[in-house]
């Protein structure tokens, strides 16, 4: 099984990761003392491509990063790769939550997250896919679970719950993130690269 090291440092995204390419890849944890990278590329695949390449240099095995954009229609796309920064440079996701809930009154909900999932290989070959998760933005948070947006988002395509009142299972089933790294799973099938 090819050997890799999982490039987030989001610890719920690292969760998420492991659960979808554990069958897959023989994934390993970021090195603890790697310092954090600045995600300042102007697309998801740009910052996804910081993480993988610092972890990829850091470690000489291969790396595996996402980066997630949250589409917003009323906001025209915002706030798409700021998404982490919504609220401010140092907002929590409570902030983020609160901001959007703010931003989106009276308007129009519908909204798309997307995620890239790029393999980055030390020779600089890399496989890249992408998922996109349609929905909407709830009117207030709703359920405990996962992390991000997730008590706001409605996915179109399930039963009216939010992300955080499904389990882990039922979210990858219709996430973003289990469309993306479903589909890098499908090319690494299909090309069969070697680290
Ligand atoms: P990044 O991919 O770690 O840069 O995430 C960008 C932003 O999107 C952060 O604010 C995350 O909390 C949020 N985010 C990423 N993935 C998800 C998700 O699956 N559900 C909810 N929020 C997410």
């Amino acid at each position: 099984m090819l050997r890799a090291v999982c490039a987030s440092a989001n610890p719920h995204k690292v969760a998420e990761i492991f659960d979808l390419m554990g069958g897959v890849i023989d994934l390993q944890s970021r090195p603890a003392d790697l310092a954090d990278v600045v995600e300042d590329a102007d697309t998801l695949i740009g910052n996804a491509r910081l993480k993988a390449v610092a972890v990829c240099n850091a470690t000489g095995l291969p790396a595996l990063a996402d980066d997630t954009g949250l589409e917003v229609d009323a906001l025209n796309g915002a706030p798409g790769v700021r998404t982490a920064r919504f609220a401010g440079d140092h907002a929590t996701d409570a902030d983020n939550r609160v901001k959007m809930l703010g931003e989106l009154s009276g308007k129009t909900r519908t909204c798309r997250f997307r995620t890239v999932a790029l393999l980055r290989f030390p020779d600089g070959r890399e496989v890249i896919a992408e998922g996109v998760c349609e929905g909407s933005i709830a009117e207030a948070e709703m359920g405990e679970r996962g992390f991000g947006y997730d008590p706001l988002f409605i996915a179109r395509d399930g039963d009216g719950r939010t992300f955080a009142q499904m389990t882990v299972e039922e979210k990858h089933e219709l996430s973003h993130r289990g469309k993306a790294f479903r589909a890098l799973s499908q090319l690494l099938k299909n090309d069969s690269p070697t680290a």
